[in-house]
């Protein structure tokens, strides 16, 4: 995929805010398990909660590359910081997408300018594997939707003030509704106590009675399992982006560190066991990279079967170059990587969860094979 100077330029001023403006904060805000608020001030400098939308909702209209190197940047030096900010974009991208106008206009603008944060709520307590088995209902009333159910480990809960839930809307059918933290019947359960991903917010939604006005759907109240599946398929790039926006970090950390650290009078560096591994991790990320943004590439021409199945290998690539590249970072910072002084061991906790969520990476490769043998190759 061709970088223009453009993207260039923009990633330089990414690694320029993320280093001055995010990083300093970062072990604090693991530590404390308290929201990046320095991050997400930081984001405004560069316009970047609105990035993926469109001009006429107070948007930045930038492309799905921009996108990914603003979570890649942000989350080479804070995991926690990109994910509150690609959250709220994977939350509104059903909206933004297949929503009404009055309804973007309700609730894009405010999240472009930072003011609100969103979630995206697929996963309940019975599984996040099998989509097509959830059971938060939605039923109609006279002017509008009524919602049972429980959604578990929503990312951004309480600090969002918007929630793109899939409920069930007949046996086979879904819809995606936007609901207010205000709504009637709405409410937060218990967090969740993490590993890591520490700074932002996991926990639980309860609807009892949840009371909505019928504008608040999004687009028909029987495709919100088409649309999620589409939005995903956009999404899991900015996931695997995330991850190997991680894996770079660390990479970068272990080039550093065993160039100054000394052992038998020279710098560990010199030892052809740690080049091997530092290679190997720079083998690894790059090889990464060059599958994400191919993806990007392919997402770019059609959200089709084929782009499906390219975003599963990138974020299966990306998540699992992220955990086995993040382990190395501690090995080569020896003791002081088990330590918390050094960001190593916070990003091989904060790089666990991408082989995780957004459909597991087991979940991932039964997709990828899916597509492969949808049209095996003729003799
Ligand atoms: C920190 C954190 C944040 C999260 N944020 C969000 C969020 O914002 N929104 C949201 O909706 N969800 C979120 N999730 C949920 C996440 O997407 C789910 O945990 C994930 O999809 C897996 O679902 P599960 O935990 O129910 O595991 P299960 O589906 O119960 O799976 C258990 C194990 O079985 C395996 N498995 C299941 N089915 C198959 C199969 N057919 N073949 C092979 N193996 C299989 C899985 O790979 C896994 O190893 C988050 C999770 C965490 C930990």
């Amino acid at each position: 995929m061709t970088i223009t100077a453009e993207h260039e330029e923009f990633r330089r001023q990414l690694r320029r805010m993320a280093e001055s403006r995010i990083k300093p904060h970062a072990a604090a805000v693991d530590e404390d398990a308290r929201l990046p608020s320095e991050a997400i001030e930081a984001f405004g400098t560069l316009s970047l909660c609105g990035l993926p939308f469109p001009e006429s909702l107070g948007g930045g209209g930038g492309d799905l590359l921009s996108q990914i190197l603003a979570v890649e940047e942000v989350a080479r030096v804070c995991g926690s910081s990109s994910l509150v900010l690609l959250i709220s974009w994977a939350a509104l991208t059903p909206l933004a997408w297949f929503g009404s106008p009055a309804l973007q206009r309700l609730i894009v603008p405010d999240v472009c300018a930072g003011r609100h944060g969103a979630s995206f709520c697929l996963t309940e307590p019975g599984g996040g594997s099998d989509l097509r088995g959830i059971k938060t209902r939605a039923e109609r009333t006279a002017d509008g939707w009524r919602l049972e159910g429980r959604k578990r480990f929503i990312s951004n809960v309480g600090w969002s003030h918007w929630y793109a839930v899939l409920a069930r809307t007949g046996p086979k059918s879904f819809g995606v509704f936007m609901v207010h933290r205000d709504d009637p019947g709405f409410s937060i359960g218990h967090h969740e106590r993490k590993m890591g991903m520490r700074g932002s917010p996991t926990g639980d939604l309860i609807f009892e009675n949840c009371v909505l006005p019928e504008g608040r759907v999004v687009g028909d109240a029987e495709q919100g399992h088409s649309y999620m599946i589409q939005a995903l398929t956009y999404t899991r790039p900015l996931v695997s982006a995330q991850a190997l926006g991680l894996a770079q970090g660390a990479l970068d950390e272990a080039v550093l560190y065993t160039s100054t650290r000394e052992q038998f009078g020279t710098p560990v560096s010199e030892f052809q066991m740690v080049r091997g591994m530092a290679a190997d991790m720079a083998i690894a990320v790059e090889a990464s990279r060059a599958l994400l943004y191919r993806t990007v590439e392919v997402v770019a021409e059609a959200n089709d079967d084929r782009a499906r199945s390219f975003a599963s290998m990138a974020k299966t690539l990306c998540s699992d170059t992220a955990m086995k590249v993040t382990v190395d970072a501690v090995q080569l910072h020896g003791g002081y990587g088990y330590i918390k002084d050094y960001p190593v061991e916070r990003m091989m906790r904060d790089a666990k969860v991408s082989q995780i969520w957004e459909g597991t990476n087991q979940i991932q490769r039964l997709l990828v094979a899916k597509h492969l043998y949808q049209r095996p190759p003729r003799a």
